[in-house]
């Protein structure tokens, strides 16, 4: 039985103005204290009126570019430089990303597949149900960086659910501002569970992030970071000026079906034959699976099932069948 309020309680003030940082306090009761909260991380900065921004960073805890990116921006925003509010929530799935982890330890929690939350469930849902009623009502604009985490590594990319016909322009825009080297658009996409269909249901725009990944931090793609979201920022005239891109234009892309994604139809040791950024055509052999326990067996072929740009990619060597090896973009069709 639901009873409809989050027991998560803030220590900060959302509207009042200047840089307010504090915890959302998330009770959890257990051997070593009894009385005692799981302390997430939240700053709110305001100065007048304006956008209602919602930062967010830690979605999966083990991808580590936007965390570092909004502690970076926590750090040197001063109230005075923006006009309107931005809330920032950098670690949001805390234990996951303390943890190092994709998933909270303490749940086993996919804080993207547990929209819209329970206020009476485990940590995770509980975290979930916040943002869905109080953070992303709260706000006009949501940006969600993610990456590969640590099973994938991706080409830099901004991604969100395909707008209707009224908001295309603005969403393809938007991609373009952030400057990441692809922008794409996703039909479908992975149910009612996740932030995008949450931001949906809210009113709220949306626009996500895969930020290279593979379990590691890498300069240039927390350049883009840093540089992307004051970009995004400036464009929706919180900030008076951000750093202009330094790669090429962003290649707007779609990625429209499970055929656009290859997975390992065995398990075993993952041998790549293409890499980011190549160009493949359906049918092309993605990728060998070399079998471990019977080695002079004759390992087995992944392929394509679509043409694309290989856009993302399996890190580690090991494989069971299932696991995802690429996933695949084509240009933009409107
Ligand atoms: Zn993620």
């Amino acid at each position: 039985m639901q009873s409809g309020k989050s027991r998560l309680y803030p220590e900060i003030d959302f509207d009042a103005p200047g840089k307010r940082t504090g915890f959302l306090r998330l009770p959890h009761s257990v051997h070593r204290s009894a009385y005692g909260w799981i302390p997430i991380p939240i700053v709110a900065i305001a100065n007048g009126t304006g956008p209602r921004v919602f930062l967010m960073g830690g979605n999966h805890g083990d991808e580590y570019e936007g965390q570092v990116a909004l502690g970076k921006l926590i750090r040197a925003l001063d109230p005075g430089e923006i006009q309107g509010r931005i809330i920032i929530l950098p670690s949001a799935n805390f234990p996951a990303a303390i943890a190092g982890s994709r998933t909270s330890p303490i749940d086993q929690g996919n804080l993207n597949r547990s929209f819209p939350g329970d206020p009476d469930g485990g940590p995770t849902a509980q975290i979930a149900h916040y943002i869905e009623t109080e953070l992303l009502p709260r706000s006009d604009f949501v940006l969600d960086i993610h990456s590969g985490g640590s099973s994938l590594t991706y080409r830099p990319s901004t991604l969100m659910r395909r707008p209707g016909p009224d908001r295309f322009d603005r969403g393809a825009e938007m991609m373009r501002t952030f400057g990441a080297p692809v922008g794409y658009m996703v039909d479908g996409g992975w149910g009612e569970h996740t932030l995008t269909a949450a931001a949906a249901r809210a009113g709220t725009f949306h626009m996500s992030t895969e930020l290279a990944g593979g379990g590691q931090v890498t300069p240039a793609a927390l350049a883009i970071a840093e540089g992307g979201i004051r970009r995004v920022l400036a464009k929706l005239g919180v900030l008076a000026e951000a750093p202009a891109p330094s790669g090429p234009p962003t290649r707007l892309m779609q990625v429209r079906g499970q055929d656009y994604y290859c997975y390992a139809p065995e398990p075993g040791l993952f041998e790549p034959l293409v890499d980011l950024g190549d160009e493949v055509a359906a049918g092309t052999p993605a990728g060998v699976i070399h079998c471990q326990d019977t080695p002079w067996r004759e390992p087995a072929l992944a392929h394509f099932g679509h043409a694309g740009i290989v856009i993302c990619k399996r890190v580690p060597g090991r494989v069971e069948r299932g696991d995802c090896l690429y996933h695949l973009a084509t240009d933009l069709e409107t």
